[in-house]
């Protein structure tokens, strides 16, 4: 049996870790895979993270099962988190997935379930797992123009034109904030725009969000999700905790699917139960638990959001940092854009060959699409960062 496997492709981003790791250069910069670092190069338990885990360590009482929908306090604590009232909560079916990723797959499935001719218009680029995931369900893509290379914002005409093409039906993939992999975002008058068109052409919108709170705050970063879920007849809203709650490994995410109204709910509701038990069963329920513990204890959320937002101005800090020196480095505002982008990522617009220039020369790995971490940087390094890009000439 066995032996008719092919190998499949491998994930780049993982490879460039493997090879950062066995890079001896005491000089190398990490600006590879998709994990917030600190300035000492750690990602580290959030302190609400902690003190919530130690009080479930000493108040729980059971391991056994949850619901297939996850404990259903944590998607109140979520669905309250992300869309906070924009949608009334008996239009929203909501369950527990093993983190975003859990999320989307989810809700590709149940695309796929309620609509076997459906399209999905993805952003060029996109976070390569949408397309990959998509791509193995059988789901046909079809792509959107989204980033502009000479302004390295975001090409919003061009978006509109392709969004265009969109039959009703067809569903719409749109980050909700901090764009995975540019860092470019759409402005609120875009945002309206996108769901106007969304409205007159009856298409679905689904939206993942996954950097609430690393942008420009928790509520702001939240605006375009609950504007498009308040806005529209129908959505999916595909959210992780891994990134603001630094959970990663717990796996931890949730799936809404927002109806037209409340009768539709319960079969939504149930639908999504019966996706998790096809997959898993259960989801997982450790990060969940942490999560909704923070949420509803008012200290424990106070101390989680500062924590982040020490985050968030820390990204801030070094965007800054960055654009800085490169604008004295080179006289020219070309760079401005990395102090504009918002989360975790800058595309920094290059070419693989520059890219590649970069690692070799410099000890810098950046993803090959010029995917730059920007929690990879510290003070020290954002200036030899920035002399890198100056020497390579891009
Ligand atoms: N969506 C986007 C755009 C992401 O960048 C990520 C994380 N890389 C995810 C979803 C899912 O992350 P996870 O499954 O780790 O929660």
């Amino acid at each position: 049996m066995f032996e008719s496997l092919k190998s499949q492709p491998a994930d780049k981003i993982l490879a460039l870790m493997q090879m950062y790791r066995d890079d001896p250069r005491e000089q190398k910069i990490d600006l590879g895979v998709g994990v917030y670092k600190n300035a000492e190069g750690v990602t580290p338990v959030m302190r609400a993270v902690k003190a919530a885990e130690k009080r479930i360590w000493e108040d729980q009482q059971t391991k056994a099962y949850t619901g297939l929908a996850g404990d259903p306090a944590y998607a109140d604590a979520m669905i309250g988190l992300i869309l906070g009232e924009a949608v009334p909560r008996d239009r929203i079916a909501a369950v527990a997935t093993p983190g975003g990723t859990g999320a989307c797959r989810q809700a590709f499935e149940l695309i796929r379930m309620a609509n076997p001719d459906a399209r999905v218009f993805v952003s060029d680029p996109t976070w390569p797992n949408h397309t990959s995931i998509l791509n193995y369900l059988g789901i046909e893509t079809v792509a959107y123009r989204y980033f502009d290379d000479e302004t390295r914002g975001v090409d919003f005409g061009g978006m509109i034109e392709d969004l265009k093409q969109a039959r009703a039906g067809d569903v719409v993939l749109l980050h909700g904030c901090c764009h995975n992999p540019t860092g470019a975002n759409l402005n609120m008058v875009e945002w309206q725009a996108v769901v106007d068109l969304i409205n007159e052409r009856g298409l679905i919108a689904m939206i993942d969000i996954a950097y609430q709170g690393f942008g420009d705050g928790l509520d702001a970063d939240a605006a375009a999700t609950r504007l498009v879920a308040g806005s529209v007849k129908e959505c999916l809203i595909a959210a992780s905790c891994s990134k603001n709650f630094g959970v990663y490994r717990e796996r931890t995410g949730l799936l809404m699917a927002v109806s037209a109204d409340a009768a539709q709910t319960d079969l939504n509701q149930k639908t999504l139960a019966f996706l998790n038990r096809q997959n898993y069963s259960f989801p997982p329920d450790h990060g969940a638990r942490v999560v909704t513990t923070i949420l509803t204890d008012d200290a424990l959320r106070a101390d989680w959001a500062a924590e982040l937002e020490e985050v968030r101005k820390s990204m801030l800090g070094l965007r800054q940092q960055l654009a800085d020196e490169l604008q004295r480095l080179t006289g020219s505002d070309r760079f401005g854009f990395i102090a504009q982008h918002r989360g975790m990522f800058s595309r920094l617009g290059t070419t693989p060959e520059l890219v590649e220039k970069m690692r070799t020369e410099h000890g810098i790995y950046m993803v090959g699409d010029s995917r730059m971490n920007i929690a990879g940087l510290n003070a020290r390094t954002v200036p030899i960062l920035a002399q890198a890009i100056v020497d390579v000439g891009v």
